[in-house]
């Protein structure tokens, strides 16, 4: 049997306690479907999601983490912290990291090297900017983002891939069908001549994910499951994306 797909909430800037019923509404009606479901709410949110959804399976993660183990970093956490509060995932090098706070894949790379120090399961994400793909250089783009954001001490470890088109995150704009399964396609036989042993990593996609195309999109051959944006807020629109996975 496959192993199930990964769907992810990236729930970025938004969440207060008051948005705790959400995550409980997820985590019950999750229960009915295979889906792998992790929650990744602002750090603020960790402790008290973790103690909500404490026994419902539903894995919780950071959205960055520092990659020093601690010390003199205003404002930073660590991934011990992160874990400390309840997440046993952190998602690294989102394209609002990259572009946002100008973060360079070997820095994506160093905080991976912290995540697994601290026991974390790293989703690492790449994609390419509209400039990119215009100028065709998308294939070249992926796979020097893989190999400098990725350390060698993910081999035999579980972590992910997530394939976020920057053009298609919060747009409304998604990936064609090709692009989706070119891009997948190169990044399992990238992970597999690089990374052998340990589980099988999950590849998501991500961009513009909702319920009216995630049948669809969790369909497509190699894709293992969807890391949403806007569409995670709330249990009316991530319950069905979490349907669509199986
Ligand atoms: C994301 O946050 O990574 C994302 C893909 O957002 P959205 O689903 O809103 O496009």
């Amino acid at each position: 049997m496959p192993q199930p797909h990964l769907i992810a909430a990236n729930w970025k800037m938004n969440g207060l306690k008051a948005q705790l019923p959400v995550a409980r509404a997820i985590a019950a009606g999750a229960r009915a479907h295979r889906a792998r479901v992790a929650l990744f709410p602002p750090a603020t949110l960790l402790g008290d999601m973790a103690a909500a959804l404490d026994g419902t399976g539903i894995a919780l993660g950071g959205q960055d983490c520092h990659h020093a183990d601690h010390g003199a970093y205003t404002g930073d956490i660590s991934a011990a912290m992160l874990k400390d509060a309840g997440a046993s995932m952190v998602m690294l090098g989102h394209s609002e990291r990259r572009h946002g706070h100008l973060e360079p894949c070997a820095l994506v790379a160093r905080k991976a090297q912290a995540a697994l120090r601290a026991g974390l399961e790293p989703i690492i994400c790449i994609g390419e900017t509209l400039d990119q793909r215009s100028a065709g250089l998308t294939r070249q783009v992926l796979l020097k983002q893989l190999g400098d954001s990725l350390p060698d001490e993910l081999t035999g470890r579980a972590f992910h891939v997530s394939y976020e088109p920057v053009w298609a995150i919060g747009t409304g704009l998604v990936a064609s069908d090709e692009q989706i399964l070119e891009a997948h396609a190169l990044i399992r036989a990238y992970l597999s001549k690089r990374f052998r042993g340990g589980a099988e990593p999950n590849i998501l996609y991500g961009g513009s994910v909702k319920p009216g195309n995630a049948r669809h999109l969790m369909a497509l051959e190699g894709v293992g499951g969807a890391l949403v944006g806007g569409a995670s807020l709330t249990a009316e629109d991530f319950l069905p994306i979490i349907a669509a996975a199986g």
